[in-house]
């Protein structure tokens, strides 16, 4: 029927309300999934650059409404047809420009994309949103991709949302093998950037790629290798990626062993790297299962990552069908001695040699020239953010030991602390953390030890950010702009 002029203004506060309410819900809905690990991509063919368009024509009306203009420039091409979840990759470019046109109120914003990386089977797609707004302070930068971050407590009323949207996307462009990242300069814009790697379709595209009478291993033949990484602790799969990536290798991250079985069925890889410690399903079940596949998918090359210090499980291991070991904290000489042994051969190969830490010294608090290592290694995000997820994590683990019902149950927290700390070069905090491990299995928990922790936690923290350097490989310049001033 037809609405008088009051009614017509109440309907529409209603459909308005309602869509911000089901905005939310979606949210939530999104942000729950991913944490319960239930969020699973779909696999369709699409048309990258049209779903860039698609998001473009979709945020014109608002773009127009605050005169901001928004533009798309494909730097180098796209693949014409990619194979992913185009719903879910839509969605996160919705997030990043939809929250770079609501925090500008002139300027321009700019979405840029193009194809970094291109091998017979795979793609890496890099995409940028680039906006002239409010900005992000470097504080708000440290939780900017927490679930319910938002600016400040004045955000959610003066641009609504949720604060979800970042954390979700970040969630989402990891699932896609990618990163992502920001930078910002408060009061003259921010530059939210990712790159996620996509499948190719085989047929459409035959002419461009290399015939199929061509051997079909072309990674393997550049010494670089399509790796999975099953890991369930995020700043190991952070320093992993990074200095694989750095390399050239292109990396598929999971979090369990079910995810690692799922993986190996749906993408061809040339070398597995295997956490042994992971929830839902540890590393040797999934090596069990994975072996147990038709070839070539069994014969997979799968190598344990594991912080076992003293291995008694090392036999087990080696039953359970692993090709090798390595020990975390990762030796890099030795790594990458196991990855130039798996380009030679394809038989088996040995197992790799362990190292143990050097002893007999005094142990730093931070050891600088690791900490300078990682830093290089790690290309996305700020150091202050790297370090942040660090101390998150480290305060994590310790709230988790300090909520046992029994000494012995310290030992699987006490010990991923140990192999974070080892990975930052954080030397005393490993070495506390190590102490507890062995105290724990024995039954025992050196309570002033425990209490020591915080403060250790703390200084370590503090050492680790005085170490943010800006030579070369550093993430000072924040994606090639210019570190925010002041
Ligand atoms: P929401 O959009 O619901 O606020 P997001 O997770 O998308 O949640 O973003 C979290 C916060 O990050 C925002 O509230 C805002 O403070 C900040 N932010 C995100 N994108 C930008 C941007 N392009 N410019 C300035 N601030 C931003």
């Amino acid at each position: 029927t037809t609405l008088t002029g009051a009614q017509r203004t109440f309907v529409e506060t209603l459909c308005s309300s309602a869509q911000s309410l089901m905005a939310i819900l979606n949210d939530i809905l999104d942000i729950s999934k991913i944490e319960a690990e239930k969020l699973a991509l779909e696999t369709l063919d699409f048309d990258p650059a049209l779903v860039v368009r698609e998001v473009v024509d979709l945020l014109r009306g608002s773009a127009q409404a605050k005169e901001v203009s928004l533009g798309f420039e494909e730097t180098t091409p796209l693949p014409a047809l990619v194979r992913g979840d185009p719903t879910r990759f839509r969605q996160i470019l919705f997030n990043l420009a939809g929250n770079a046109i609501k925090f500008t109120s002139a300027g321009r914003v700019t979405l840029r994309a193009k194809t970094i990386a291109q091998d017979w089977k795979h793609c890496r797609l890099q995409f940028e949103v680039e906006d002239t707004g409010i900005g992000i302070s470097r504080a708000q930068r440290a939780t900017l991709f927490e679930p319910f971050a938002q600016g400040d407590a004045s955000t959610t009323r003066r641009f609504g949302g949720s604060g979800l949207g970042l954390a979700i996307s970040k969630r989402l462009v990891e699932m896609m093998g990618g990163a992502l990242a920001a930078s910002s300069t408060p009061g003259l814009g921010s530059l939210f950037s990712f790159s996620v790697r996509l499948g190719l379709p085989s047929t459409p595209q035959i002419e461009v790629f290399p015939p199929t009478s061509v051997p079909p291993a072309p990674a393997i033949m550049a010494g670089k290798f399509r790796i999975l990484l099953a890991e369930d602790n995020d700043i190991n799969q952070l320093i992993l990626r990074s200095y694989m990536e750095k390399r050239g290798h292109s990396v598929v991250v999971v979090a369990n062993g079910v995810q690692a079985v799922a993986a190996v069925h749906a993408v061809e890889f040339d070398l597995v790297l295997m956490d042994m410690q992971m929830p839902e399903m540890d590393g040797e079940e999934a090596t069990r299962r994975i072996r147990a596949l038709p070839s070539p998918l069994g014969g997979l090359p799968i190598i344990a990552l594991t912080a076992d210090a003293i291995l008694e499980n090392r036999p087990r291991y080696l039953a359970s069908g692993l090709t090798g070991f390595l020990t975390k904290p990762i030796d890099w000489h030795q790594f990458d001695q196991m990855l130039a042994s798996i380009g030679r051969e394809t038989s088996p190969l040995p197992a790799v040699a362990l190292v143990t830490p050097a002893a007999g010294r005094e142990t730093p608090l931070v050891d600088e020239s690791q900490v300078e290592d990682l830093q290089a290694m790690i290309s996305s995000g700020p150091w202050a953010e790297t370090v942040a997820l660090f101390t998150r994590n480290a305060v994590r683990a310790i709230a988790e030991m300090r909520a046992v019902d029994h000494p012995r149950k310290l030992a699987g927290p006490a010990h991923d602390l140990k192999g974070m700390a080892a990975n930052f070069g954080a030397g005393r905090l490993a070495e506390v953390a190590t102490t507890l491990t062995i105290g724990a299995h024995a039954g025992q928990i050196d309570t002033a030890l425990m209490a020591s922790l915080d403060a250790l936690v703390e200084k370590t923290t503090a050492a680790l950010l005085a170490l943010e350097a800006c030579g070369q490989g550093s993430n000072c310049s924040d994606l090639g702009q210019p570190p925010p001033k002041g």
